[in-house]
Order: C-alpha cells, then structure tokens, then sequence
C-alpha cells in the first residue's frame, strides 16, 4: 500500500533510519519530511523510463526512480502549473500560492503596474518561495505592495525610509533593489538611519504629547 497518511505517526524513516514522524508511505518504507524534500530536490533522469523527474522513489534494487517508475500513487504536481518537486507537497505549488497573492500589486487594471512589473516577475522567480511566502503573509506586506501600487508611497528611498514599519520597509527596499527598480543603495548607511527612525517617532511623538499637554 502506498500514499499519504494524514494522522501525524512516528515510524522509522526508510531513507535516513531516524525515528520521526512519517510524511508518507512509500513502498519502500514510511519516510519523514526531511527525506521527501531532499528526495523531490533529486532530480534527474529516471532509470525507469528515462524523463528528467524528481527521483523521490526507489526501484527494487535501491535505484532511484520517478514517482510512477517507483510504484508511487501520491502526487507531487501542481495542478495549476505543472510544477513536479519540492515546492509542491500539496496540490498547488508555493510559487503558485504566492503568485496569488501578488494580486496586491495590481494597479486596478487587473495587472501590476507597470513600473512594478520586474518586482512581480522577481518575486515570481523567487528561488526560495517558502521564504517568500512567511514575508507575504506577515501582517501589513499586502498594504506595503499596495500602496506604491495605487500611487500611495512612492518608489523611491526616502519614502521607504519615512514608512512607519521600518523593518517591513527595509526588506521592500532590498526587493525593489534586487529586481532594477532601484539603484543598489550603501545598506550601512540605510540601516544605521532605519534604526534610528523608531526614536525618532518616539521624540516627535513625545514632542507632540508635550505641544498638546502645554496647550491644555
Ligand atoms: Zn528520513
Ligand atoms: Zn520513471
Ligand atoms: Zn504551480
């Protein structure tokens, strides 16, 4: 029998011999997480039938083969693009998770603006989505893409810099670097003046806690 057992159990991995919780159920053995990505990151041609797939299963003399060659039934497909490998343990793919959810580069014309397109396109290329993917869902990243979508903040570094989350925008300047939009930037100098942009909030807001205590 082979397939996908939801109900988290500890078996003896049959790839790496460690006592972890099984991910699968192949006809060679159960095989923990760590074993199933490294295995759909094996790619290669396939003994079996000979097409470059990941090798994620075990002919009966150890070879590795491909899913099918292997006498594997789960699938490792994204449905929506067809992507076969490590980023797709479901049904869709992380690169095609996170396509969606670049929707909040959309300038309202159903398509990124224009001057954002090379950061969709970078971001799309992203060869670690999972790190992508923890970025763009974290709380306020949507509002970060969409505001120099709608014309909000404007691309440039100062207004990066003026942005209240300085953090969130320190990783947006870096995108927006990596992918041509702006010009390589000295990270010494932005991050010494990142840092000091919470005190400086703090003083103005104390200033302003002042103006309106002397005030009343
Ligand atoms: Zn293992
Ligand atoms: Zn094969
Ligand atoms: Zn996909």
């Amino acid at each position: 029998m082979t397939g996908y057992k939801p109900r988290p159990y500890k078996r003896t991995c049959c790839r790496c011999g460690n006592f972890r919780f099984a991910t699968a159920l192949f006809p060679d053995g159960h095989i923990c997480q760590a074993c199933l990505r490294a295995a759909l990151r094996d790619r290669g041609a396939c003994p079996g039938c000979g097409r470059d797939r990941p090798l994620i299963g075990r002919l009966s003399d150890g070879t590795a083969a491909c899913r099918e060659c292997a006498g594997i039934t789960r699938e490792f497909t994204c449905q929506h693009c067809g992507y076969e490998g490590e980023w797709c343990i479901a049904r869709i793919c992380l690169f095609c998770r996170n396509t969606r959810k670049l929707d909040a580069l959309d300038d309202g014309s159903g398509c990124p603006a224009v001057e954002l397109k090379p950061l969709a396109d970078y971001l799309r290329a992203e060869t670690n989505p999972m790190r992508l993917e923890e970025w763009l869902n974290l709380p306020g990243t949507r509002a970060l893409l969409a505001d120099p979508a709608t014309g909000r903040l404007d691309l440039s570094l100062d207004a990066l810099a003026s942005f209240p989350d300085w953090q969130r925008a320190a990783y947006m300047r870096d995108l927006l670097v990596a992918s041509g939009i702006l010009p390589a930037v000295d990270k010494r100098l932005t991050s010494f003046e990142s840092s000091r942009q919470p005190r400086r909030r703090r003083r103005r807001g104390c200033s302003r806690t002042r103006a309106a205590a002397g005030a009343g």
